[in-house]
């Protein structure tokens, strides 16, 4: 027998074979009847979010009127970039379905996986809040904390650490310092806390996040499931492509990836060097066509840019049949991309005061 598998949610390589680890975690794919009570949001028909654990359960309470959460978070490591917008998209998509959002800055998690002082974090934390809230999270019903200006999440961790022994941490995490346990139980209390009196008690909670981060999931499951909570629902979608190539955009890559506050000009800029499924010569992609699904500007517009579905396919069928440069296609997107931040960055200059605002009332809860 094989020794059990590993997935290490703090790693930033990237996962290669979704496949084996969906089989190897017992996690479903969204099926195409999920799709459809999804509402057909772009995340969700083009299959970035392609697995799920009990997401039926949070569709019912959608589909019955019934209270249901949606949380993530965000890392205030850096600043906000497509990745971390993918998440906030997918939250946006379930408040849209009548989920109360909760989001956390997790800066003990970035203490312990980054080094990052939590003083440090404290700007950041803002920045990244109001990218949230810009990206369409409500402000008047989203619940905005910092872990560490938390302390139920951080005494719920305490509490429900009397159950999970060593043994268990090291079969989900592998053998790690005792300050990523910690956050890992700090974060079973960020995906709990929804369910606390406070917030109105036991409810379905839909976790959205990459599939590496499966692991805190399936911690949160077990303890949730000896405590008498509901079991967390979780999705996990696919990564972007880093700009410079294979691996995943993320802030350990910075070369590769566009952040929300990269100016429209730097933006453009990025987009017009990347790496593109094109062919060497202008005769060759004339006469074999682009790899699109090769391309990280392809990428760019499935995950983000290009909301109509016949626009796409036109751009694919142009670039598979030749008859698209990839210099026209970057200049295309470069241009989409600019305009979003434009319009992004606007917004958000309007929600720094709130997200500021929000973070200072949780403080304390
Ligand atoms: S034409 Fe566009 S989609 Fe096709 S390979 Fe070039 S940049 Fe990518």
């Amino acid at each position: 027998m094989g020794s059990k598998p590993i997935l290490d949610p703090w790693s930033s390589e990237a996962v290669e074979d979704y496949q084996k680890v969906m089989e190897d975690f017992g996690i479903a794919k969204v099926a195409p009847d999920m799709v459809k009570r999804l509402g057909q949001h772009r995340l969700f028909r083009r299959n970035i979010v392609f697995s799920q654990r009990d997401l039926g359960r949070v569709l019912k309470a959608a589909e019955e009127k019934k209270p249901f959460a949606a949380m993530s978070g965000i890392k205030p490591s850096n600043i906000f970039h497509l990745g971390s917008k993918l998440v906030a998209d997918e939250l946006v998509a379930f408040q849209g379905l009548g989920a109360r959002v909760f989001y956390c800055v997790a800066d003990i998690e970035s203490l312990h996986a980054n080094g990052q002082p939590i003083e440090e974090s404290v700007p950041i934390a803002v920045d990244n809040a109001a990218d949230a809230l810009a990206l369409g999270i409500d402000p008047k019903t989203a619940f905005l904390y910092k872990q560490s200006a938390c302390p139920a999440v951080q005494l719920m961790g305490y509490c429900y650490a009397k159950n999970v022994t060593n043994n268990m941490l090291r079969s989900i995490y592998g053998d790690k310092e005792i300050g990523l346990y910690m956050s890992a139980l700090v974060q079973v209390g960020d995906i709990l806390l929804p369910q606390t009196a406070e917030f109105g008690g036991l409810k379905p909670v839909v976790v959205p996040v990459g599939i590496d981060q499966d692991p805190h999931i399936r911690l949160t499951r077990d303890i949730a499931a000896k405590h008498g909570l509901v079991l967390p629902s979780s999705t996990y979608h696919k990564f972007m492509k880093s700009l410079t190539g294979d691996e995943k955009m993320s802030k350990s890559n910075p070369g590769g990836m566009i952040t929300l506050s990269d100016s429209p000009e730097q933006a453009k800029k990025k987009v017009l060097a990347s790496f593109t499924g094109g062919r060497n010569t202008v005769e060759e992609q004339r006469r074999l066509g682009g790899e699109p699904l090769k391309c990280t500007v392809y990428d760019l517009l499935v995950f983000h840019l290009e909301e109509d579905d016949a626009a796409l396919k036109r751009t694919y069928d142009a670039c598979t049949s030749g008859s698209l440069s990839c210099g026209d296609c970057k200049k295309a997107a470069a241009e989409k991309l600019a305009a979003f931040l434009r319009q992004h960055q606007e917004k958000k200059r309007k929600m720094l005061p709130v997200a500021e605002k929000m973070l200072t009332e949780s403080s304390g809860a």
